[in-house]
């Protein structure tokens, strides 16, 4: 996949060019160290989920400072992504289903050999003998023996975080085993995310980072507020037209939103400033989605008068999506005389930039922002939003931990399903604005000091050099 390479000082009047200077040297030294080599990423797919926006984020700033960085995406068949996400759910001890037992991952090894040799076979064509390969998650990590056999220096990121219950888990870990055996090192998120028993080799830690200046997180331009956007994705109110004739509605009306949201609700869009509490997650049962739906129907007061906002992506043709989607229906379906406050958005994924700027929006004019995850490698959605000040409650889960100090920048549940508790914090927030505003502006300063693009390049410039 072609990647820009985008120079580090378009961050310096956001981060300071004494961070940029030390992360200059890191990625010199990486270089220096690496001496041509390439460096090959490997992850399932080039857009959906965090992985894929956290390479875009750092991977450009690699190539900027002379790293030959490159990333490659494998294709699975649907049935080697229906199993994979099997396993993905059993890693992070969250059932599949309800009322089945999850199936032996042993059942689909042939399959997922047979997937992972072919995209080995096609990598090897392309990617030198003395490169360093990272490869992210369960779905690349049965190329590891293959890449290595081949002479390259091979590293495994684990972006799935720790299960409530450890056992539920191991078996998708000793399915895995035989792989991860063959790396010459992990990468993961936060200590303690890889469990106890794997083959040894060292661990090296690597918080990921968001990027400040894509179009998920950019501020939107002055002319254009979030709330006017909103109206366009269709959550609120077309304002009327501007009698000042300011030009607003010009701006507005040029954005390049063609692609219209499809929201399930009961009624049609909200006046505009109605209060939203918002989580913006892919259908999928490790986001919990029904407990939010029923911590806010049952434990939030409705006399504030706000709204549930779950965006996700468009569903169709993902079977496990829609599974999802048909789960959170019923939940709001369960709720007579709540449900009117529940909205589920799928957002169009077919333009990029639009998708992008959309869930900026949603996430800028959210009142709470809340990531109520069962399991999170890390959980870049809690980052984005404190980036855009937003005040945020989450489970106490995996890299979420590292996100928020509880009470400072942002509020951790007791428990990740805590429902009653997740309805007092957002009451909390939703009836104290002044302590809304405190919170969002220091997690903003947090993700500031640890989780945008320069921490994250930094972090992996080091892992470089000490690999290579
Ligand atoms: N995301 C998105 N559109 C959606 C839902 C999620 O662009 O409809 C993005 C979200 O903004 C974040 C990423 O997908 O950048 C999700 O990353 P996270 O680490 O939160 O969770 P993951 O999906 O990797 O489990």
């Amino acid at each position: 996949m072609l990647l820009p390479a985008i120079p580090l000082s378009h961050l310096e009047h956001l981060v300071g060019a004494p961070r940029l200077a030390e992360v200059r040297t890191a990625l010199c030294e990486a270089r220096r160290r690496l001496d041509g080599r390439e460096v090959w990423h490997v992850s399932d797919n080039p857009t959906r989920g965090g992985v894929a926006e956290l390479l875009r984020t750092t991977l450009p700033h690699l190539r900027g400072a002379g790293i030959d960085t490159r990333w490659a995406t494998i294709e699975g068949s649907r049935a080697f992504r229906v199993f994979t996400k099997a396993l993905y759910y059993r890693l992070c001890g969250v059932p599949a289903n309800e009322h089945e037992d999850p199936p032996d991952p042993e059942a689909g090894r042939a399959l997922y050999e047979q997937v992972t040799r072919a995209a080995a076979q096609r990598l090897l064509g392309v990617v030198g003998r003395r490169s360093v390969v990272v490869l992210h998650d369960h779905q690349t990590a049965g190329l590891i023996p293959y890449l290595r056999d081949a002479g390259c220096v091979v590293l495994w990121q684990c972006h799935v975080g720790t299960p409530l219950h450890a056992e539920p888990a191991l078996p998708a870990w000793a399915f895995l085993r035989r792989y991860l055996a063959a790396a010459h090192g992990f990468i993961a998120s936060y200590d303690g995310a890889l469990p106890a028993g794997l083959p040894d080799a060292p661990i090296r830690i690597l918080s990921p980072s968001i990027n400040p200046l894509a179009p998920k997180n950019l501020p939107l331009h002055p002319a254009v507020e979030a709330s006017r956007l909103m109206a366009r994705i269709g959550v609120y109110r077309q304002p009327r037209p501007d009698p000042t004739g300011s030009g607003i509605g010009d701006a507005f009306a040029e954005l390049p939103l063609r692609h219209p949201a499809r929201i399930d609700r009961e009624a049609g869009p909200l006046p505009m400033g109605t209060p939203l509490v918002t989580q913006v997650s892919r259908w999928d049962r490790v986001k919990d989605i029904p407990g939010v739906i029923e911590a806010f129907t049952d434990h939030v007061d409705p006399d504030f008068g706000a709204h549930l906002l779950l965006v996700g992506p468009r569903a169709a043709g993902d079977p496990q999506a829609e599974q999802v989607l048909a789960e959170c229906r019923e939940a709001r379906e369960r709720r007579p005389g709540r449900r009117g406050r529940v909205h589920l958005v799928q957002i169009p994924t077919d333009h990029p930039t639009e998708h992008a700027l959309t869930i900026n929006a949603i996430q800028r004019c959210s009142t709470v922002v809340i990531q109520k995850s069962l399991a999170e490698g890390f959980g870049l959605t809690v980052s984005e939003a404190a980036w855009k000040g937003r005040p945020v409650v989450a489970s106490p889960v995996g890299g979420i931990r590292q996100q928020i100090e509880h009470g400072r920048s942002g509020l951790l549940l007791a428990h990740a399903r805590d429902l009653s508790g997740l309805g007092a914090w957002v009451d909390r927030l939703l009836a104290d604005p002044a302590y809304a505003r405190e919170l969002g502006e220091n997690g903003r300063r947090h993700v500031r000091g640890r989780f945008l693009a320069d921490s994250g390049v930094l972090g992996l410039a080091r892992i470089l050099s000490e690999v290579a």
